[in-house]
């Protein structure tokens, strides 16, 4: 956990992650499909950004495009002042050992035909030129970090249970020694009895190692654990961001306070008080999002301005930004 932000490694601004739909024998571009829509926001060096929101509201592919995974349609990610985005297929390549993922699925991310020494060596053999002796120290080094027996490195990952899959894949990201990891939902997929298990590794290891995280999780109580600050998504758009307890005391968006009346509170009496905000209506699709706010359809505040005029996303408070009306004149 951060103390005090340090430099800033990861700057994203403008980015926006279209995926066309096409129609007819010519596959006509009809429209977009607008999985991220002009999100900005900075991650600090040895800071973890939580970046929550419901399934569907673009946070994975968020993430996905910070890395270049995906191709997106306009804007600019920077790591370590490095653009992304712009760079070619050879920079891109040097730049890879410093960002990495860990999946949701480990199961579905890990190959069940390669062994696990096999696995967390594949990054090794692509972008170093270690011996095998050599390879196979820093393939044990990798494993006793993550707290997996060494004597295991010839199994497969069927022979594994689900937590210990996912330190198999921590430990495949951790192979180049990376600067910021993005975690896609790392612990979604797995025993609530292990998923603090997990989260705990996570935080040793950034702090020996100095890692920044993009932590994406639907899980607001453990979001609430790991994260520095927390960016809240909606619909594409970040609507939200500011540091986690403030977020969590008093958030100000309509969208992230219903979001947050639904998880339970740490504090017995706070508890007793705490009251449940149900949202109408279902999330508008990415394809066709309302006019003016995102959230007009569903927010109990809405007012007039709000189904004409999207809200710029400003600093509202010192490190607390919003994208709603109830604040606009605030930045003015
Ligand atoms: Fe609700 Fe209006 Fe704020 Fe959007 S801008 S969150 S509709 S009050």
């Amino acid at each position: 956990m951060l103390d005090a932000p340090g430099k800033a490694l990861i700057e994203v601004s403008g980015l926006k992650m279209y995926f066309p739909i096409t129609a007819g024998v010519f596959r006509k571009h009809v429209g977009d499909v607008k999985a991220v829509d002009n999100v900005s926001f900075t991650i600090y060096e040895g800071e973890t950004l939580g970046l929550v929101g419901e399934s569907g509201c673009g946070k994975s592919t968020c993430g996905r495009a910070i890395l270049r995974l995906y191709e997106p349609t306009a804007g600019a990610v920077r790591i370590d002042s490095k653009d992304v985005l712009a760079a070619d297929a050879d920079t891109l390549r040097e730049m890879r050992p410093k960002m990495q993922m860990v999946f949701q699925d480990p199961q579905a991310s890990l190959n069940p035909r390669m062994t696990v020494a096999a696995i967390i060596g594949e990054p090794l053999d692509e972008h170093t030129s270690l011996s095998k002796k050599d390879k196979l120290a820093r393939i044990y080094e990798l494993m006793d970090q993550v707290g997996l027996n060494r004597d295991f490195a010839n199994r497969y990952p069927h022979e594994f249970s689900g937590g210990q899959r996912q330190r198999i894949g921590i430990a495949r990201a951790l192979a180049l020694n990376p600067k910021f990891i993005v975690c896609d939902e790392p612990i979604a997929a797995l025993d609530v009895s292990i998923q603090a298990q997990v989260v705990n590794l996570l935080e040793e290891l950034q702090d020996r190692l100095g890692l920044t995280y993009l932590f994406i999780s639907h899980d607001l109580s453990m979001v609430r654990h790991i994260a520095d600050r927390v960016a809240v998504m909606y619909l594409g758009q970040i609507i939200e961001l500011a540091p986690r307890d403030p977020l969590y005391v008093e958030p100000l968006h309509p969208y992230t306070q219903a979001l947050l009346s639904a998880v339970p509170e740490p504090d017995p009496e706070a508890e007793k008080t705490r009251r449940r905000i149900i949202l109408k209506g279902d999330v508008p699709s990415p394809a066709n999002p309302p006019k003016g706010c995102n959230f007009c359809t569903r927010c109990p505040k809405v007012m007039e301005i709000c189904r004409q005029t999207e809200p710029t996303f400003h600093e509202v408070q010192p490190g607390r930004f919003v994208a709603c009306h109830l604040y606009q004149e605030t930045a003015d």
